[in-house]
């Protein structure tokens, strides 16, 4: 997606909107010499280094706005339960202080183009919005004739993020865009709105509101649960996967099926590996065990500042291209299958299985 090196920058925080009572919209003052730096696409997120009770955190939170709109990046962070960067940000979090943030990353999106017509369909639940509305103000600008339908799953009106921006971009794009709230704990006559997000409310959501013959792009961004029931339902009405964009926030639980084989099973070589690491054009050698460490740990104990986040396989901010040898990925949630095929890993997950192994941060 970028060939820009991952790097922290001290960030103004320039406003802060208290956007439902558990979420703040958060924006960034970018100064003209770090903009490129900061230049993103739709669906991107950044990662934010903070201290928490002397702890360093890093977390990533989805960029809300659109990479149209020149002066703002603004992402928004919802306090989870017991969250520690999430609830310290909610609650400290005031215009002027400064954040450490990393430049924009993520594969959630799609190449637009404004001579296609096309139904752009996506799924969100709670924080889940927050790319999606980037995507959406994005898509709608970008290209003309096509169409936005969003599916949105919350608890109650109140706990709604962006409530009244989608109606502002309901009023400002027509026909153009639908959005349809499903609520947890809702009260419509119509029992379809109400509840969460099955697969089989999945496939009657589809049928009543996306049975069209234009081309589609789905995107899908909340909990694992709903991630694959809807992902289920698209798969089985015969949605290609490459056309199903996902982003997920956590490490899934109970997703097994993107888990590769553990790596004690597979592989030709057993043993201690020499891995040559490139960063910033510097090459650094590591012994590393093929049942050790993950490149990225024996990276980072061995001193060198390589990009990370989640460490989870979700997020993929630790991204280095495999220029030699043979590795195994312990899982992966966040490249697409085409940077696979390219030799991209995430090396937080990423053990040597041949004797000499070249992992370049420099192409990410
Ligand atoms: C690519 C990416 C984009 C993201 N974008 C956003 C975003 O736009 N807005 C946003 O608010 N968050 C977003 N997140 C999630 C965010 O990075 C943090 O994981 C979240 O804020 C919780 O961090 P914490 O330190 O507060 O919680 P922790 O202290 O790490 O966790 C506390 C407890 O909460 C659970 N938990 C952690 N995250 C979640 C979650 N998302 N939902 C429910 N339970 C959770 C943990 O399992 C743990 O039990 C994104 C994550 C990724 C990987």
């Amino acid at each position: 997606m970028t060939t820009r090196m991952a790097r922290f920058h001290s960030l103004e925080v320039a406003s802060v909107h208290q956007e439902t009572p558990e979420c703040i919209v958060v924006g960034f003052r970018i100064p003209e010499s770090e903009q490129a730096d900061f230049a993103f696409v739709h669906g991107q997120y950044l990662t934010l280094k903070l201290s928490v009770n002397g702890e360093e955190l890093r977390r990533s939170y989805s960029i809300c706005s659109s990479p149209l709109d020149k002066d703002e990046v603004r992402i928004a962070v919802k306090k989870v339960p017991g969250g520690r960067a999430s609830t310290q940000l909610v609650d400290k979090l005031k215009p002027g202080m400064r954040i450490e943030v990393m430049t924009p990353m993520g594969n959630f999106t799609t190449a637009l183009d404004g001579s296609k017509a096309r139904h752009f369909v996506a799924f969100a639940a709670g924080s889940g919005i927050t790319p999606i509305l980037s995507i959406l103000k994005t898509v709608l600008r970008t290209e003309q004739g096509s169409r936005f339908t969003l599916f949105y799953g919350n608890t109650d009106q109140d706990r709604i993020i962006f409530r009244s921006r989608l109606d502002e971009l309901k009023g400002q794009f027509g026909e153009r865009l639908s959005v349809h709230h499903i609520l947890s704990k809702g009260v419509d006559e119509d029992m379809l709105f109400n509840g969460r997000i099955t697969k089989e409310k999945a496939v009657q959501l589809l049928q009543r509101f996306v049975s069209d013959p234009m081309d589609k792009e789905f995107f899908i961004c909340g909990p694992e649960q709903m991630m694959v029931n809807v992902s289920e339902a698209l798969e089985n009405q015969g949605v290609d996967k490459k056309h199903i964009h996902i982003e997920l926030f956590t490490t899934p639980v109970a997703t097994e099926a993107k888990k590769p084989t553990a790596v004690e099973d597979t592989g030709d070589f057993d043993g201690v590996s020499e891995v040559k690491v490139i960063m910033d054009g510097r090459e650094h050698l590591i012994k590393l065990s093929t049942k050790g460490d993950s490149v990225l740990d024996a990276a980072l104990d061995a001193g060198l500042d390589v990009p990370f986040a989640c460490k989870g396989a979700v997020c993929c901010t630790c991204k280095a291209r495999v220029v030699a040898g043979k590795v195994e990925m312990d899982m992966n949630y966040a490249l697409t299958d085409d940077e696979v095929a390219d030799g991209y890993v995430l090396t937080c997950q990423t053990h040597p299985r041949s004797a000499n192994v070249t992992v370049d941060y420099d192409q990410h």
